[in-house]
């Protein structure tokens, strides 16, 4: 049954399109299990009531009478079918009509039928609805098939919900009608605050067919050449790599490349592409559907050797998508409104985006925590993340809002919910010019305590918001940033010039740079790593220490840019041991001796290290000796607490920096950090939370640094509360038991200081 159920599960995938997907999974669960009747009951808004009134409607069936599709409709806990909804549990009944919860439908047939085995179709949580099984003979199904049909179900879930949203867009992409009614929200995570409204701009994983979007192109010819270019670029690949793979190779594998140069040499992958473009689609886009189209056609095949060949064919569109990726869109191309989607974006793709056409990110993965958000962040851009549903295929060009706050976003909006957006981004950008008033007055608390608001950065184009908005220096340089957006290691030259533009636009404010953080979620594509476990694996100070030629390369340059200066402080990321902070200044050590042999006379800058490892907190009596600062690294720190991936979307609704255990880690640091007079800072973007940055200014925390678009909201805060009120809040958020529960309270509190705003679109 395994073979069957992978079978059913990627075809269900490979599907865009709803009801083709839910007439595969009926019609092959029936093959399957032999039974009378299979039937798909899907939650849908409920017709005339308020919205997210849902009710479950038959959408597919083989057994019950097809007429009845979108005829019956179940409120929620009505009806079997509506008790496997409301329950999330499986029901499995000898005799359905004798149960008090029965509802008859006179036309459906259902009257032939006596057992019921009824399951939830859930996807993060959420029931979508119930895939049903019914029998003409009175029996009760057996363990194997309600396993067998738990299991199908658990798994097609996100395939449905994904078609579901992809249909939907699909059909409000071929209507030439204005839009009526708002397409359902997709929902994501909030990333980035801020509303936008923008088209969306699809960039693909290179070589990677499934998130090519279809497009309408410029210039038909255009796609045409381009398409044929790459077809003998492929075909020239295929020639080399068959020649050389002969020598390896047994003759009969070797062929493999003989038939890939064949396929590519006219026939039904080649016409059938050319097809699509003449209708109308770029060459990207009519590849996919080609490729994806025969594919599926070998994945139906029932034997497994046949099957397999599917695997060769998209391998084959890889490489011709690869070539056809090598054009890169024009400026032109762009947007004035630009949002961003994709299904992992990289620094390098949001590079690419004009900064004065970009209004908005979305991404299929990651969450608020990953890099690409604290990116968004920096840069003040609205984003989403996790949007899972996206249908990354149909949404290119399409008008699409961004609600960051709430973390979800709208395609095609009727003009109703456009005029509402309109009305709040107005809003929002009074509320940002009434907040860049603030700029040159001091964080101060109301009762005069001074709290140091400094940047996070990583970004040259960074430094002047940073400035704008008031800074008092530098909290956190990323350097992997410079690293992540070339395509080698940049020379000590390069890095020198990068840090010295950074240190000379504070001076004589500080700036702290820290040390190559990459692995994790921050890959560099010139030095893959490949780990099942990269958080926990060969990141930050790890690879410095593995690589000292690359640590010392960047230290001296880091040197070097200081000279003259003298506003630079050196933090470590990643420090687990002591061993590694020792290892690490050694090294810091012998760069500065290296450099005074060559006539450096600059002192060592001071030392830190990011308080992100939760062993550290153990560690903190011994560290005070070794180090003269600390900064807490929260995104980490939360991660690593709480045992939750910052970058996996399932689990989001886990990761809360506000975790009372990660207050009370916090807490101890700051605690034991004044008890030995070592400044402590917090980097991470709870310093830039709002209802964080109260948090920390009732812990005594004196230094916050933040992404620069959050810099002013936090000194709205300082300023509206006193120290001792900071105080009292943290008393009693620190005694909650729950995460969630310490949000709702500092929300709470901001609401009643009249600061809601800072936190949710609208005054
Ligand atoms: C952190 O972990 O809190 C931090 C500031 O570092 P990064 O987000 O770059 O990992
Ligand atoms: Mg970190």
């Amino acid at each position: 049954m395994l073979a069957e159920l992978q079978k059913i599960v990627q075809e269900v995938s490979a599907s865009d399109n709803l009801d083709d997907a839910l007439a595969l999974i009926v019609n092959r669960v029936q093959g399957i299990m032999q039974v009378d009747a299979v039937s798909i009951y899907l939650a849908e808004q409920a017709e005339g009531k308020e919205e997210g009134k849902r009710e479950l409607v038959l959408r597919a069936t083989h057994g019950l009478n097809e007429k009845s599709i979108g005829r019956i409709r179940l409120a929620e806990g009505e009806g079997l079918v509506g008790q496997v909804a409301e329950r999330a549990e499986p029901l499995n009944l000898d005799d359905a009509a004798s149960h008090e919860r029965f509802r008859y439908f006179p036309d459906s047939g259902e009257a032939l039928f006596h057992s019921f085995l009824g399951v939830p179709i859930v996807n993060f949580g959420e029931v979508h609805g119930v895939l049903v099984v019914q029998q003409r003979t009175p029996r009760l199904f057996d363990e194997d098939h309600i396993a067998f049909l738990l299991t199908l179900a658990a798994q097609i879930g996100g395939a449905i919900s994904l078609a579901t949203v992809s249909q939907e867009v699909s059909q409000r992409t071929r209507a030439t009608l204005r839009p009526r009614r708002d397409l359902q929200r997709i929902k994501g995570l909030p990333g980035s605050s801020g509303l936008a409204i923008g088209n969306a701009v699809v960039v693909c994983t290179l070589a990677n067919l499934d998130t090519v979007p279809d497009r309408v192109p410029r210039s038909i010819s255009d796609e045409l050449a381009a398409f044929d270019r790459a077809i003998q670029a492929s075909c020239e690949d295929m020639r080399r790599i068959g020649k050389s793979m002969r020598e390896v190779l047994p003759s009969e594998e070797a062929a493999l490349f003989d038939a890939y140069e064949m396929m590519l040499d006219g026939g039904p992958l080649i016409d059938d592409t050319i097809k699509a473009i003449k209708a109308g689609n770029w060459a990207q886009g009519a590849f996919r559907k080609t490729i994806q189209a025969h594919a599926k056609i070998f994945l139906e095949l029932d034997d497994a050797y046949l099957r397999e060949r599917a695997e060769d064919i998209k391998d084959l569109g890889r490489r011709v998508l690869m070539h056809l990726q090598e054009k890169k869109i024009a400026l032109h191309d762009w947007p004035r409104q630009t949002i961003l989607v994709g299904e992992d974006i990289s620094p390098t793709q949001l590079a690419e985006v004009p900064a004065d056409r970009l209004a908005g990110i979305v991404s299929v993965h990651g969450s608020g925590s990953s890099h690409v958000a604290i990116l968004a962040r920096a840069m003040q851009i609205p984003a989403v993340m996790g949007a899972t549903d996206i249908p990354l295929n149909h949404i290119d060009g399409l008008e699409i809002v961004v609600d960051g706050y709430a973390g979800h976003i709208v395609a095609s909006p009727g003009w109703a919910l456009k005029r509402e957006y309109g009305r709040l981004i107005k809003q929002e950008r009074q509320q940002t010019r009434e907040l860049s008033d603030l700029a040159d007055k001091p964080a101060v608390t109301k009762d005069g305590v001074r709290i140091n608001l400094l940047a996070n950065t990583g970004l040259i184009s960074d430094v002047t918001p940073c400035l704008q908005s008031g800074a008092e220096g530098i909290g956190l340089y990323r350097t992997e940033i410079p690293f992540q957006i070339r395509d080698r290691f940049p020379s000590e030259e390069e890095q020198y010039d990068i840090y010295h533009q950074v240190l000379a636009s504070f001076a004589p404010r500080p700036v702290v740079i820290r040390s190559l953080d990459v692995g994790g979620d921050k890959p560099l594509d010139y030095f893959p790593i490949n780990e099942d476990n990269p958080f926990l694996g060969w990141r930050g100070i790890r690879i410095s220490l593995d690589h000292p030629e690359l640590f010392l390369n960047q230290v001296r340059a880091m040197l070097k840019a200081n000279h003259g200066l003298g506003n630079m402080r050196i933090l470590l990321p990643m420090i687990s041991s002591m061993h590694e902070l020792q290892a690490a200044k050694k090294l810091i050590a012998q760069a500065h001796a290296e450099l005074q042999a060559e006539d450096y006379r600059d002192p060592l800058p001071k030392i830190g290290v990011m308080i992100e490892v939760p062993s550290l907190i153990y560690l903190m009596d011994v560290l005070v000796k070794h180090v003269d600062f600390f900064s807490i690294g929260t995104n980490d720190l939360t991660q690593y607490l709480l045992a939750v991936d910052r970058n996996n979307e399932r689990v989001a609704s886990l990761y809360n920096a506000l975790h009372p255990a990660v207050l009370h880690a916090i807490l101890a640091v700051v605690e034991s950090a004044k008890r030995h007079a070592k400044p402590v800072s917090v980097c991470g973007e709870l310093a830039g939370d709002p209802l964080g940055a109260l948090c920390l200014m009732g812990m005594g925390v004196h230094s916050l640094s933040m992404s620069a678009g959050s810099l002013l909201r936090v000194k709205k805060i300082i300023r509206s509360f006193s120290s001792e009120q900071s105080q009292d809040i943290v008393s009693s958020v620190l005694a909650l038991e729950d995460g969630n529960a310490v949000r709702d309270r500092l929300r709470e509190e901001l609401e009643k200081a009249g600061l809601g705003g800072l936190i949710r679109p609208g005054k």
